[in-house]
């Protein structure tokens, strides 16, 4: 009898799988409680895979053999409580995928910023390298729908800590975890550590040939590292210290050891601006070494490579006023790294939907940088509070426009107006890619 599948949400990694079990022989069923795509529906129909929406038939969702839950489902769901009691196997997408990727090899990565960034660069690389790749999770197809219809040898993979959730036997030969802050503690208990024991998952089915590439220089990873009992080899990055095998950077240089390879390159010659760039390069250049791309290519990728759209992208300089859209800075750690990579005066385009911010941590760059905040959100208290007294220029705004017309109003020749709200946007916009293209248009009407 065939095994019967339930998959639990129809986004993107929920038609992944229903596409991918079809084709490997499942009784496949896709439930979803609110409306599904028309353009995911339509790819159901064409493959005959059988749906629902705006409903979940419990009945015939608890007599599954197995269940694949998308990643936005969260635990406390009822649904998914009377699956766990019944004893269900729940899994992810990445978990269901793995078990078809044959003999290709996976690079996964993880962690609370950086992500894709990290993917996208080291996708990049082994591009330029001729490998036979694809990138997989957030940018382009899921994991599984990619397995699906154009199988690789190499996936660089995006994976969130909802996907480690339900992982049993996923092993990617190389993992990186990029950093961890406190991020979407909602679906914790609100426990950090149950946050971060989901980041090392990526790392728990690893043996000793697998690579776990780790950030030295983030204290929550350094202070909770042994607490997880990980046998692959290690590779960390940092700019503190010379290591004998890793990457790390002294005196403007990164220098890349693994095994036999050894390079240095300038970090003048990265494409991507920013110390947060430099451990995502460093981070990009050992997850490509480590799977045997040589160093020339590295190289070469390294300082090609495109920067993304809404992250520390370069918009338009106008009358000598330099525009940037980080619209994707949606916690104050991003915030952080982009302004501490600021070499002139900034007016911050700051705020949004607050997911319990402590501002204090930007207090040091504010002072230092920060010439005008120009506040565009429907609440701002907090961001008043916070730099009401060290920054003399403080404006409200409730659309991307009015912010940045006030923002290029403070700003003088040479200074750069900053979108890098530390929020979330969706008290006045529909995502982060909204308001960094609502940001853009209004740059173009100056
Ligand atoms: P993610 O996919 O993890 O959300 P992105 O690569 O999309 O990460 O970057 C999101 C934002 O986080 C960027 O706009 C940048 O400001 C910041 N950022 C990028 N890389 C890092 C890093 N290594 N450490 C801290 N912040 C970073």
């Amino acid at each position: 009898m065939k095994k019967r599948l339930i998959i639990l949400g129809a986004g993107e990694s929920g038609i992944g799988t229903a596409l991918l079990a079809k084709q490997q022989g499942y009784d496949v069923f896709v439930s979803d409680g609110s409306l599904i795509k028309e353009h995911y529906k339509m790819e159901l129909q064409l493959n005959k895979i059988e749906f629902e929406e705006g409903t979940h038939s419990t009945e015939r969702i608890l007599n599954a053999d197995e269940v694949m839950k998308s990643p936005g489902i969260p635990e406390k769901n009822e649904l998914i409580k009377q699956i766990r009691a019944k004893g269900i196997d729940v899994i992810s997408e990445i978990e269901f995928a793995y078990r078809y990727k044959g003999n290709s090899k996976i690079i996964a990565i993880t962690g609370s910023n950086g992500k894709t960034t990290t993917t996208a660069l080291t996708y990049h690389i082994c591009k330029t390298a001729g490998a036979d790749c694809a990138m997989v999770g957030n940018i382009g197809f899921s994991f599984a729908k990619q397995v699906a219809v154009e199988p690789k040898e190499l996936y660089v993979a995006e994976i969130s800590s909802f996907q480690l959730d339900d992982i049993k036997t996923f092993r990617p030969d190389v993992a990186v975890l990029t950093n961890i802050t406190e991020d979407h503690l909602d679906r914790y208990d609100y426990k950090f550590e149950n946050y971060i024991s989901s980041k090392y998952r990526v790392a728990m089915n690893q043996q000793h040939e697998d690579v776990f590439i780790y950030n030295l220089d983030d204290a929550v990873t350094v202070k909770t590292i042994n607490n997880y009992p990980i046998k692959s080899t290690l590779a960390p990055i940092t700019m503190s210290k010379q290591l004998p095998q890793g990457a790390y950077l002294l005196n403007a240089k990164m220098h890349l050891k693994w095994k036999s390879e050894e390079m240095q390159m300038s970090i003048e010659d990265f494409a991507i601006k920013g110390k947060h760039n430099q451990y995502n390069s460093m981070a990009a250049g050992l997850a490509a070494a480590a799977v045997d791309i040589r160093k020339e290519k590295i190289r070469e990728a390294l300082q090609t490579f495109e920067s993304l759209e809404h992250r520390m992208e370069t918009v338009a300089t106008i009358k000598n006023v330099e525009f940037i859209n980080d619209s994707k800075a949606t916690n104050v750690n991003s915030t952080w790294f982009a302004l501490e990579s600021m070499e002139k005066p900034v007016i911050l385009i700051l705020g949004g939907v607050d997911k319990g911010n402590d501002y204090s941590l930007l207090t040091d760059l504010v002072k230092e940088k920060v010439k005008a905040i120009v506040c565009m959100g429907t609440e701002n208290r907090k961001i008043h509070e916070a730099f009401g007294d060290m920054v003399p220029l403080m404006v409200n705004t409730e659309n991307a426009k009015d912010a940045v017309q006030s923002a290029f109003h403070f700003a003088s020749k040479g200074d750069v107006v900053l979108l890098s709200p530390a929020c979330a946007s969706f008290d006045l916009f529909k995502n982060y890619e909204d308001r960094g293209n609502q940001f853009k248009q209004a740059v173009k009407e100056l």
